[in-house]
């Protein structure tokens, strides 16, 4: 069984490795979703910098394209990922995708973020697919607040709303987690700071999630949009003391930059999605 966390912080600019040199892609393949998560707004366009905006969807084939020119643009990619701009696991084409990839750059470190609502039934397929890195993203254990944040869930043909589809979401993203933590796939949970909502709630997170067997934990502040527009987003010292909480029980990711479905190049550096995808500069 390969532990892959050591490897990550090695050669993955966002667990630490050789931050300055080494670089992301994303690759923007999962159109569709399968839960309504009311802080969502996912966009296409070519400016915001946030999670769910991308400036196109791509096949799977049209990704390898992509991917292939990125390489060669920007040599130092050393992760490839696929972060939506949906979810990975509601459509089989991020599957795809790093099979083709494991079969053409094997030494790429592949990434995937998922919400974790099909993760315990799909475990074996990331398995196989090589996912050296697996984000899930967990807003609440307690089914209570969870329903605050999320709508409604699509779970195999039926609509389930409020507590019981908090419900089902958690259970399933615990199962998953503690099913490809255990294939030792290293596991971060990412968590949506709504200070009104989850803000007392992320050492209880923190703690389930570590006792599945995730490694690593991550804040992302809300972006008040969509139904949570009127929430506060958290403020520094609020995000300071959600990571003290957590960090009681799991190791803390500080360098996120929370970037878009599409994102390409050094972490921080130039983003060779211009080049790419022909996106339009910023204020032209
Ligand atoms: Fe939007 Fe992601 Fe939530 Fe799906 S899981 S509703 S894409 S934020
Ligand atoms: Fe890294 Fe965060 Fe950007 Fe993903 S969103 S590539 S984890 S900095």
């Amino acid at each position: 069984m390969a532990d892959t966390y050591q490897k990550l912080q090695s050669f993955h600019p966002c667990f630490g490795g050789n931050r300055n040199n080494t670089g992301r892609i994303h690759l923007p393949v999962s159109p569709g979703c399968n839960i309504s998560c009311k802080f969502c707004d996912r966009k296409i366009n070519d400016h915001e910098e946030r999670p769910g905006v991308t400036s196109q969807v791509l096949t799977p084939l049209e990704a390898m394209e992509v991917l292939e020119k990125a390489l060669t643009l920007c040599p130092e990619i050393t992760v490839a990922g696929i972060a939506g701009p949906g979810d990975t696991l509601a459509t089989d084409y991020a599957l795809e995708t790093f099979r083709l990839i494991r079969e053409k750059y094997p030494r790429l470190i592949k990434c995937m973020s998922t919400n974790g609502l099909l993760l315990s039934e799909r475990a074996e397929e990331i398995i196989e697919a090589g996912v050296d890195s697996l984000t899930v993203t967990v807003n609440g254990v307690d089914p209570e607040i969870e329903a605050k944040l999320n709508r409604l869930i699509v779970y195999h043909g039926k609509v389930y709303i409020g507590v019981e589809a908090a419900a089902i979401l958690i259970e399933n993203q615990l199962k998953g987690i503690e099913k490809i933590a255990a294939a030792g796939i290293t596991v971060k949970v990412n968590t949506v700071l709504v200070p009104g909502i989850n803000g007392e709630h992320i050492e209880d997170i923190a703690r389930a999630v570590k006792e599945r067997g995730a490694q690593i934990y991550n804040l992302i502040p809300l972006i008040p949009q969509s139904d949570l527009r009127n929430e506060q987003a958290p403020v520094c010292s609020q995000i300071e003391e959600a990571r003290a909480q957590a960090g009681k029980h799991i190791d803390v990711f500080r360098h996120c930059q929370h970037c878009r479905a599409d994102a390409v190049g050094l972490l921080g550096g130039k983003d060779y999605g211009d080049l790419i995808y022909q996106r339009r500069i910023v204020g032209s």
